[in-house]
């Protein structure tokens, strides 16, 4: 059976960069796929924002051809893409002069509620705030929504916090971390604090220690530059993975509310002791089979930003001190795969002998592919011989156990732009978090600016350098087979 899909109440939707790629391979098609499901309906409408000059017609057939492209199995739906593309207008405007503003602002209507996706360069986050305020567009309901990146330091983070704080209050200010989005991220609270299971073992005194990997097996394609003055530690730690741990770690929340959330997970990030330079690798990857390497991929020949992150990290609190977290981020690795893995202490007895060996139960969250949840035991071989121990996974694919129809769930755009029209901020971060997670990242990337040392090289396909492996292996661990 499936899901039963709420309408959100009616809505403009202004998309400020509404010709770009992110527009169009994210943002327009969830939108779609949203009318498809039944939950964006009536008088709606999306309002493409951008430089270039075209009007409605144009930019809807530019809609189509991303639906075509991006929107998955949906958009072959001829009859509904063409009604969906009715609520479709477009504004040519520019975010730092005067043209467009108030075309934009006589098109927005005021008895429903007024969104604003920010999906254009960070420098111009502070005009489009700016700007919506002077047209009046920045009223107490609307809403905006910021993409990443959020800074590229504390500084900067901060800075863009004020700007946005001058015309928009916290309430109003959606920023948005996709990785919070993915159906998997929120199964992990819902194991946590829904089952009696777990909760009681989910601490320093049961949990050997937490593996984060989220490895990606393309390089930085036609992204490099813009990689290049970010790198691994800025694009994927200090936001993405920083999220997921925060997830893991946090106490339980008082309710499953906004603040209340974001308010544990604060406190985690400043719990978070400073990264030792001993436990940080970072990588950059090499060429081979016919693939550049990263240095040929980007316009500085002698860059030394880092595709590889491989750090220990430790949480002083009580639940978690003395239970390493590992967290482990590269591009061009063996496989695609992103899991979280609770490594779980051996038994304190082995009532079955030397021969038996030791076990430990293991509890991975897969985010992907193949979202999941999957809990290692330990049974006793099949058969006779005596006593003998295996591993086993009881498996847990939503795919398999929930049926294709329900294991269909929304992507994380999908769910996080309904979030927004909902006013429910649950799942975005809040402004003190993502300045306490930059104090956390700045020290580890200044000291690397401070050396003129190349990040170690690893060959594309592997599994990072060897210098990660040894992060584990001198305290008597190892890393997870990365594996889909
Ligand atoms: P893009 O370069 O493809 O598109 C930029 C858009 O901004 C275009 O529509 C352009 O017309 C518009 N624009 C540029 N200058 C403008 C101005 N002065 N006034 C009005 N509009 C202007 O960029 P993108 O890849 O779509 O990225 C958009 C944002 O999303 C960036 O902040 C980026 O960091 C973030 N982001 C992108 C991706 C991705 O996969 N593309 C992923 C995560 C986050």
């Amino acid at each position: 059976m499936a899901s039963r899909v709420i309408p959100v109440d009616p809505f403009d939707l202004v998309v400020f960069g509404g010709t770009g790629d992110l527009a169009r391979r994210k943002i327009l098609p969830a939108l779609f796929r949203r009318y498809v499901a039944g939950q964006i309906e009536g008088d709606v409408r999306l309002i493409g924002a951008a430089r270039s000059e075209m009007d409605a017609t144009a930019y809807r057939e530019m809609v189509r051809e991303a639906i075509l492209e991006f929107g998955g199995d949906e958009a072959g739906r001829k009859t509904e893409l063409a009604a969906f593309l009715k609520m479709l207008d477009y504004v040519t405007l520019d975010a730092k002069g005067t043209q467009g503003w108030a075309d934009l602002a006589a098109k927005m209507r005021t008895d429903r509620i007024c969104a604003f996706y920010f999906s254009v360069a960070p420098s111009l986050f502070g005009d489009l705030a700016k700007r919506l305020h002077k047209h009046g567009m920045a009223d107490d309901e609307s809403r905006i929504v910021v993409e990443k990146p959020f800074g590229r330091d504390l500084e900067t983070a901060r800075a863009l916090n004020r700007t946005l704080a001058r015309h928009f209050h916290e309430g109003q200010i959606y920023r948005i971390d996709h990785y919070l989005g993915k159906e998997t991220v929120q199964n992990l609270m819902a194991i946590r604090f829904g089952n009696v299971l777990f909760e009681p073992l989910w601490n320093s005194q049961y949990v050997d220690h937490i593996q984060i990997t989220v490895a990606e097996s393309v390089g930085v394609g036609g992204r490099g530059d813009y990689y290049d003055s970010s790198g691994a530690m800025r694009d994927m730690v200090q936001n993405h993975m920083m999220q997921l741990l925060c997830l893991i770690a946090m106490e339980p929340p008082a309710k499953f509310e906004p603040d209340a959330v974001r308010d544990e997970k604060l406190k985690v990030i400043r719990a978070l002791d400073p990264v030792e330079p001993e436990n940080v690798v970072r990588g950059q990857y090499e060429g081979g089979d016919a693939q550049p390497g990263y240095r040929a991929q980007v316009e500085n020949a002698d860059s030394l930003t880092e595709s590889f992150v491989a750090l220990k990290a430790h949480i002083s609190n009580w639940r978690w001190a003395g239970t390493p977290f590992y967290l482990r981020t590269g591009k061009r690795l063996k496989e695609r795969a992103s899991e979280i893995a609770v490594m779980f202490k051996d038994a304190p007895h082995s009532i079955f002998g030397a021969d038996a060996g030791r076990h430990h139960n293991i509890l991975t969250i897969r985010l992907q592919p193949n979202e999941g949840i999957e809990l290692g035991v330990t049974i006793k071989e099949p058969g006779p011989g005596g006593m003998r121990l295996i591993d086993v996974p009881l498996d847990m694919t939503f795919a398999e156990a929930l049926g294709p129809e329900e294991a269909d769930f929304p992507d994380a755009y999908e769910r996080l732009i309904m979030d927004v029209i909902r006013g429910n901020q649950t799942l975005f971060m809040r402004g003190d978090e993502v300045e306490a997670a930059w104090a956390w990242t700045d020290p580890v990337i200044a000291e690397w600016d401070a050396q003129s040392d190349a990040p170690l090289p690893y060959a594309s396909g592997s599994s990072g350098p060897d210098d990660a492996l040894m992060l584990m292996h001198r305290d008597g661990r190892r890393w997870r087979e990365i594996r889909p």
